[in-house]
This record gives structure tokens, C-alpha cells and sequence, in this order.
């Protein structure tokens, strides 16, 4: 078993979707057992975040509903033929008439919001399926709410992989199956979702539970890539991480994959592609447990970050008990530290700027507050002394950080 994903932005329109056809010709998918995870096309998971929103006030959400469904019915007009038109088009209209939703539904905002986004993914997979399959593509579409199956909570889901696996076994060998990524479902049956982006998980996911042989992500750029090319310049491609190394560039916010993604490959060590949707045959990036002789430097800059330096009123030292009570304020307001560090007296944090400081110094009234605003985090993996320099510039050094092969700093923007 093979696993492909593809994300949104390659299924966005008719000539995306031409593309993956032309791309699972290429890999010959018709001779492989293989599941193909799609997103929902384009900005679908926004746009349904909207009318989700319109709706938890009590409106109908009618022009965005209806903006929505022109959008797909344009790219079946172009795509498909007048019978599989009908049919999706009854799809569509159905999956998008939220005008009797139940108590259940309605009564919990959770449930509501995944009820909602899910439908991106249930429109996108039929409308690649019939596509794919009138282009001598033969396939099967399944839904991902009877094999994805999650624990209780329905937004942001963990996944139950023992109940996930046994719902798998159904899969058939010498297949090709189209599944929604992102969407699952509970034992009660709700339809759960596994928080934005989360499709590359739900690829993950099924390449765990079924034991596949290798997973390809499909995105719009050559591979992992040593920077972001919208904010630095002569950025290459990397052509190979390991697990861990790619666990630790998503973490501190390299976008490319979801950071939850590597853990269930890394278990089963199967080697995840990074590969582009516009040349298919192209390498891209292999993550796999095998280390790279190459030492590419990758850079990830995390701007806008505020930067916390926490000092006893009494001078006294910080000690374990003092970090453990300033760990805690964090960890039970959930408040992510980018960077943490203390010296004798002082505690310094990083975070991103959405929280109320105003609480945490009424909160933390021990503890005299200085906050720094508007400030940058450097993270480089396997850094070089002129590219930090470089990197530096002028710019007043706030705080760095040196582990392994990544180095950090955080400069006043
Ligand atoms: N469609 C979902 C989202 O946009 C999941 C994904 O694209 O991975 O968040
Ligand atoms: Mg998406």
C-alpha cells in the first residue's frame, strides 16, 4: 500500500485538478493497492469556517452557501460529464443545505463547527473520484468518518488508532481508494475533525494503520526547502532529514509539513516523500531514518513574538519551586513558550503575541513583568558562523539558545 496526499492548493481548480490526474498517471497508481487523502479545494475550510460562524449568530449564511457552491459547480461543468454533473451537483447541494440541522448539532458549537468544515473534504473526494474515474482512473471513494475514528472530543481529535486500524481492514488489496483527510469520527458517531491543516496527518495515520510502504506528500514547492523563499533569498531544497530532524523544523515553525505528521512514520519507520505537484518526477526531499551527509543550513524566522522577562520582587533566587509554579501558570492557560531559559534571578520566555499579559502579571504577582514587544526568533539547524553573522546584522541579541545541531536567537525586530 501506497499513500499520495494533496493538499488544498492541487485541487484548487480545473487545471489543478488536471495536474493530479497527469501526476497519478506518471506514478503508474493503476498497477498499485494505494490511498489518495485529499484536503478540501483551495480555501473551502475558510470559506466553511464563515458560514460556520454566520450560523452559530443565528443567520442563514445564504450568499456565502451559495458563493461556495458555484465555485465547485464551475469546476464540474468543466470537468465532468452531464451524468456525473447531476449526481454531484445533488451531492453538493445536499451536503450544503444547513437549513435543518438538528438540536444535536446545533445545541454544541464543537459539534456544529466539525459538522460544518468537514464537508469541504466530503465534496472534494466525490468530485475527484467521479473525475478520476471517467478519466480511466478506476477507483473507490470512501469516507473518512468510518475509518478515521477518534477518541471523544470532536474538534482538534486525537485518533484512535486500535478502533482506526480494525475499520481499515476492510480496505481491499489491488485498489485505489479517495479519502478525505482531516475528518473522522467518534463512537458516537459525531463527526469529528483533527484541527487545521491536519491532512497530512490523516495521511500519516493511514499509513500507520495500514502498514504502507512509503507516503508522498504532494505539495507546491520542490521538497523541504532550507528557508521560506517569501522571506529569504537563495533558498535550496533539502534531499534528505531524518524523522527527528524534521520533527524539530516543524516544531519550531517551518510550515511545510504538520508537525504531528513524522510521529507515526517514525514508529513504523516508513519514509515520507516531499515531492513537487508540477514535476512529479522530480526527487524532492525523503524523510526517513537515514542521515544526510550533506549539512544544508535551514532557517526559520517567527516574527511579531513577545518576549517576557520574569524577575523575583525579593531578589531570591529562581529556584525549582519557582519554575515549577511559572512552568504551571503556562502549561494551565495554555500558553506555548517558543523559548524558555532562566538564570539566577531571572526567567525569560518567548511567546506569540495572542495572549493577555494582563493576567499573567495579575496572576503572577511574585514576579516584576517586563514584556518586549515586536520581536524576532532565528532558528537554524546546523547554523554556520557567517550566516549568523549575516543574520545578525546590527540587531541587539536579546537571547540565544544552542541544542544539537540548532541553534536559536531572538533579536528586537
Ligand atoms: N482542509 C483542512 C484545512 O484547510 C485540512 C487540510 O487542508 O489539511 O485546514
Ligand atoms: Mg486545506
Amino acid at each position: 500500500m501506497e499513500i499520495h496526499k494533496f493538499g488544498g492548493a492541487s485541487i484548487k481548480d480545473v487545471s489543478a485538478l488536471k495536474n493530479l490526474q497527469k501526476v497519478l498517471e506518471k506514478i503508474n497508481i493503476k498497477k498499485k493497492s494505494a490511498c489518495v487523502v485529499v484536503s478540501a479545494m483551495g480555501k473551502t475550510t475558510n470559506n466553511l469556517e464563515h458560514i460556520y460562524a454566520e450560523i452559530l449568530k443565528g443567520k442563514s449564511a445564504k450568499q456565502k452557501i451559495e458563493s461556495l457552491k458555484q465555485y465547485h459547480f464551475k469546476i464540474i461543468r468543466s470537468l465532468c460529464n452531464t451524468h456525473n454533473q447531476k449526481l454531484l451537483k445533488t451531492f453538493i447541494d445536499q451536503q450544503l443545505n444547513f437549513s435543518k440541522l438538528s438540536k444535536k448539532i446545533v445545541g454544541n458549537s464543537d459539534v456544529l463547527y466539525s459538522y460544518i468544515v468537514s464537508k469541504g473534504e466530503l465534496i472534494s473526494t466525490k468530485i475527484v473520484s467521479a473525475f478520476l474515474n471517467e478519466k480511466s482512473i478506476p477507483n473507490t471513494w470512501i469516507d473518512a468518518r468510518e475509518y478515521i475514528i477518534t477518541e471523544k472530543h470532536v474538534t482538534s481529535s486525537s485518533v484512535n488508532f486500535k478502533n482506526t486500524k480494525k475499520a481499515l481492514k476492510k480496505l481491499k488489496r489491488n485498489t485505489l481508494y479517495i479519502i478525505g483527510g482531516f475528518i473522522g469520527s467518534n463512537q458516537k458517531k459525531q463527526t469529528t475533525t483533527l484541527g487545521r491543516e491536519g491532512s497530512d496527518y490523516s495521511a500519516a495515520v493511514l499509513a500507520y494503520c495500514l502498514n504502507a510502504k512509503n507516503i508522498t506528500i504532494w505539495k507546491d514547492v520542490p521538497g523541504v526547502l532550507t528557508a521560506d523563499p517569501k522571506k529569504f533569498s537563495r533558498v535550496k531544497k533539502i534531499d534528505r532529514l531524518t524523522y527527528q530532524e524534521s520533527i524539530e523544523l516543524s516544531y519550531y515553525g517551518a510550515s511545510v509539513i504538520h508537525p504531528k505528521t513524522i510521529q507515526p512514520l517514525k514508529i513504523k519507520e516508513i519514509p515520507l516523500f516531499v515531492k513537487p505537484f508540477d514535476k512529479p518526477t522530480l526527487k524532492g526531499t525523503i524523510i526517513s531514518s537515514q542521515k544526510s551527509l550533506k549539512k544544508h543550513t535551514s532557517y526559520i524566522e517567527k516574527s511579531n513574538q513577545i518576549f517576557l522577562i520574569l524577575t523575583l520582587k525579593n531578589f531570591s533566587f529562581i529556584n525549582e519551586n519557582y519554575l515549577s509554579i511559572i512552568y504551571n501558570y503556562f502549561e494551565t492557560h495554555k500558553i506555548k513558550l517558543n523559548l524558555s531559559q532562566h538564570s539566577a534571578v531571572s526567567f525569560y520566555a518567548v511567546i506569540d503575541p495572542v495572549y493577555s499579559l494582563d493576567a499573567l502579571i495579575d496572576e503572577l504577582d511574585f514576579l516584576n513583568t517586563k514584556v518586549i514587544k515586536k520581536t524576532t526568533l532565528f532558528t537554524m539547524h546546523h547554523p554556520k558562523a557567517k550566516a549568523i553573522s549575516k543574520l545578525k546584522g546590527n540587531n541587539k541579541v536579546l537571547l540565544e539558545q544552542k541544542s544539537g545541531d540548532f541553534y536559536r536567537f531572538l533579536v528586537k525586530s
